[in-house]
């Protein structure tokens, strides 16, 4: 007999919600996982009494997230903060309270702009789209699945979601823009390439749909945890698996990387997919059409973070960003997204979100605040920012790169907060590097495959997914099995690979 029923390879989001089902479900169930603690993508860290997110500040529910948690009985353990986003260049500062909010700022900021009507009348299309099909409490049509309602609901939308899929429509909407600067604002801002429905859909969630987990990431993804090991599961952590095997007796084995084997009937994997082709199941059970198109697919971009505790109590620090969560500022219309080619002093130009959630938020030393600054960045820029590769320990040259970096984003965060640099009590800068270290995703990746279907052939629609694996018994998870990556995918993708595990329909009504 198999030591386990199932074994879930990684506790970030996907796989915390994919075993709290599986455990839920009286399955003997094992995760594994690398790092000291959960959440991947998602955690948090101490440092001198000041608590950070590291890598995502906030995410959407879509009617999708909150209900899981809701099933999962860690929604109401849990409160949570209505983000509120701000916009800022030298031409506007706003609040994205509404999408009429955002239309009135830059008609106000561009006067003499024509496009703005026909523009914001189809944003406020897809708003509509998103308004019919779900509340951030309820998406009936994935957690109820009836073919025909998702037919009835869905059918008359669908001419305008094929178009609103691609990035070449969005690239279409934009040249209505006439102002050149403005133009390549609208039509590049986001993720490389994000298609028009992810564009025109952001303005929609930034204002009605971001939330905060109050008392941070980690004690978020702590509590998704305590619901799994107090259904039963068992996990360990500092664990990396090594590999993943069929064996003769049916059994899937895993194998840590200590050389320790675990059998399991069934093991879902919620890591890094790359690695899984390229080492953990092995490129030729794969095949090599599919290994090529996965090793030329780009993946979204990695993150630098600039981790501040301030010299400065929360209720200032709000106050200083206009009580906003999410204040972006944008020093030039520039979209950079960095590469290894670009120049040394690529992030002095870049925007910059500045990230706090006031006193319900993370904590800090009485009287203090903490305070995120991020940008994109990229994991090959600079020759592996100066430290050759992957290779430890970093050099000297790789921490003085990320100091100096670190003080470029403090630099263009003084844009809203003027004299930052004078209030700072505690600095740390995570590369995209650092984001590989702790999660193991390829190059620092934060939202795993690039959004456009063009750049990423392989999940192009209808064939958005890749869940099933070359081994029978073994099934990936997490954002890069279920495309457009993020915290919506990663959370409903552990939902359907529990369903799968346990031979249950994949869109089972919740709750059943
Ligand atoms: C800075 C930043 C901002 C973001 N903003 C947003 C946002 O606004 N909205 C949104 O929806 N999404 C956002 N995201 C993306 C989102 O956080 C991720 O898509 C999501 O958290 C992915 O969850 P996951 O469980 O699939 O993968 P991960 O979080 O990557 O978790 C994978 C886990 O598996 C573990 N693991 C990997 N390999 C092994 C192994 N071999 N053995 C054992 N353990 C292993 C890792 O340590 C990790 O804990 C952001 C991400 C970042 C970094």
């Amino acid at each position: 007999m198999a030591d386990y029923d199932v074994i879930v390879v990684g506790a970030g989001i996907a796989g915390s919600v994919c075993a709290n089902y599986l455990a839920r479900e009286g399955k003997r169930t094992l995760l594994l996982e690398q790092n000291h603690q959960a959440g991947g993508n998602m955690s948090g860290f101490t440092r001198r009494g000041f608590t950070f997110d590291a890598g995502d500040q906030s995410f959407e529910s879509l009617g999708i997230v909150f209900p899981i948690l809701e099933d999962l009985g860690v929604y109401d353990q849990q409160d949570w903060i209505k983000c509120r986003y701000r916009m800022v260049s030298e031409d506007f500062d706003f609040f994205i309270d509404s999408i009429d909010a955002v239309e009135d700022a830059l008609r106000t900021a561009f006067p003499r702009e024509p496009g703005f009507g026909q523009l914001f009348a189809e944003i406020r299309e897809v708003s509509r789209f998103l308004d019919r099909v779900y509340t951030p409490r309820s998406f009936p049509l994935l957690h109820d699945f009836h073919p025909a309602r998702a037919a009835r609901a869905i059918l008359p939308w669908l001419p305008r979601l094929k178009r609103w899929s691609t990035f070449r429509y969005r690239e279409k909407a934009c040249s209505l823009i006439q102002d050149k600067r403005l133009r390549h604002w609208l039509t590049n801002i986001g993720y490389y390439r994000m298609p028009y429905l992810f564009f025109a859909g952001f303005w929609h969630l930034w204002s009605s749909d971001y939330w905060y987990p109050a008392g941070g990431m980690q004690a978020f993804h702590n509590r998704l945890v305590d619901a799994y090991t107090g259904s039963g599961g068992e996990v360990r952590f500092n664990t990396r698996v090594a590999r993943i095997r069929d064996s003769a007796s049916r059994e899937v084995v895993v194998t840590t990387a200590e050389g320790m084997e675990i059998s399991a009937s069934k093991v879902i994997y919620a890591g890094d997919y790359r690695a899984l082709v390229d080492s953990i199941i092995g490129p030729e059970q794969f095949g090599a059409p599919l290994v090529g198109r996965l090793r030329d697919t780009r993946l979204t971009e990695g993150l630098v973070s600039v981790y501040l505790g301030l010299d400065m109590d929360d209720e200032e620090l709000s106050r200083i960003l206009g009580g906003a969560h999410h204040p972006f500022y944008f020093p030039n219309y520039e979209v950079i997204f960095p590469d290894e080619n670009s120049p040394e002093a690529v992030h002095r130009d870049m925007w910059v979100a500045l990230n706090h959630f006031g006193p319900r938020s993370v904590s800090a030393p009485p009287g203090k605040s903490t305070l995120t600054v991020q940008t994109y960045s990229s994991w090959s820029w600079q020759k592996y920012w100066r430290n050759g590769g992957d290779s430890f320990p970093r050099t000297q040259e790789y921490r003085e790169l990320k100091e100096r970096v670190g003080y470029e984003l403090v630099g263009t965060a003084e844009q809203l907060v003027p004299g930052l640099r004078n209030r700072i009590e505690f600095m740390d800068v995570g590369s995209p590097l650092s984001l590989k270290r702790f999660t193991l995703n390829s190059e620092g990746s934060s939202g795993g495959w690039c959004y456009d279907d063009q750049v990423s052939p392989v999940f192009r629609f209808p064939g958005l997914n890749r869940i099933r694996t070359p081994l029978r018994n073994v099934y990936a998870c997490g954002h890069y099995a279920l495309w457009p990556g993020g915290v919506i995918s990663a959370v409903q993708c552990g939902r359907i690979v529990a369903n799968l595990a346990s031979g249950k329909k994949i869109l089972a009504p919740l709750g059943s």
